[in-house]
């Protein structure tokens, strides 16, 4: 653009980077093999396999996708939620396998309310991090859940609320999607899903991109 006046021309103010970055969270590992079904099958080993898919649908959406682990580790839940809260511009999805729930339904859950109660200092204490993006949480959780609803007959419309560790230290939009479940008699029945789970999140987290007016230091309240 050509510069009519005498003024020097301000340059131009940066864009605030827009979400760009999903941390994946496959639970469980390790020693920690989460639920376990009749057929031998273990949570902990389909959700690594649930996230190659995951990760490979958010990445066509552009996004850059970090995962907790990558293989059979098991990180500290706070290890977790460290790596989700160093970041700028992120959301935070872990994925479960149930014990319950109808087989081939899938379910999204956000973090109950917590106290916003911030201590003397005015921080937010770390066991409360997610207190400030419950509401995004929700927003995240339920476009997410509409897409799974649409392929996974029986799912609930809306995302749920509950108690979940992973997401009460995570200072981030944050779900946890679970999967019904390790009952089934053949694995074959949780593999055919993954496309499907892959595709709602991916769907869901590209939704929700707009609405996350991301906070210009990592941890900063929304
Ligand atoms: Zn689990």
């Amino acid at each position: 653009m050509p510069v009519t006046g005498g003024a020097p021309q301000a340059p131009p103010t940066p864009q605030p980077p827009g979400l760009n970055i999903v941390v994946l969270d496959p639970a469980h590992g390790g020693t920690d093999l989460g639920a376990r079904g009749t057929g031998g099958i273990r949570e902990s080993d389909i959700v690594l396999e649930f996230a190659a898919q995951v990760r490979g649908a958010l990445e066509a959406q552009g996004f850059q996708v970090i995962q907790t682990r990558q293989g059979n580790a098991n990180p500290s839940f706070d290890d977790r939620s460290a790596m989700a809260n160093a970041q700028r511009g992120a959301i935070f999805v872990t994925l479960h396998i149930a014990t319950t729930g109808v087989a081939g339904t899938a379910r999204v859950y956000v973090m109950n309310d917590l106290p916003l109660a911030a201590d003397s200092t005015g921080l937010i204490p770390w066991d409360r991090a997610q207190a400030p993006f419950l509401s995004l949480s929700r927003k995240l959780g339920d476009l997410v859940e509409g897409n799974l609803a649409q392929r996974f007959k029986g799912s609930p419309t809306f995302a749920q609320t509950a108690s979940v560790r992973q997401l009460r230290t995570t200072a981030a939009p944050a779900i946890a999607v679970e999967v019904s479940s390790v009952t089934v008699e053949d694995r074959a029945e949780l593999d055919h899903m993954a496309p499907g789970v892959a595709d709602a999140i991916a769907r869901g987290a590209a939704a929700f991109r707009p609405s996350y007016i991301v906070p210009t230091n990592p941890g900063e309240r929304p």
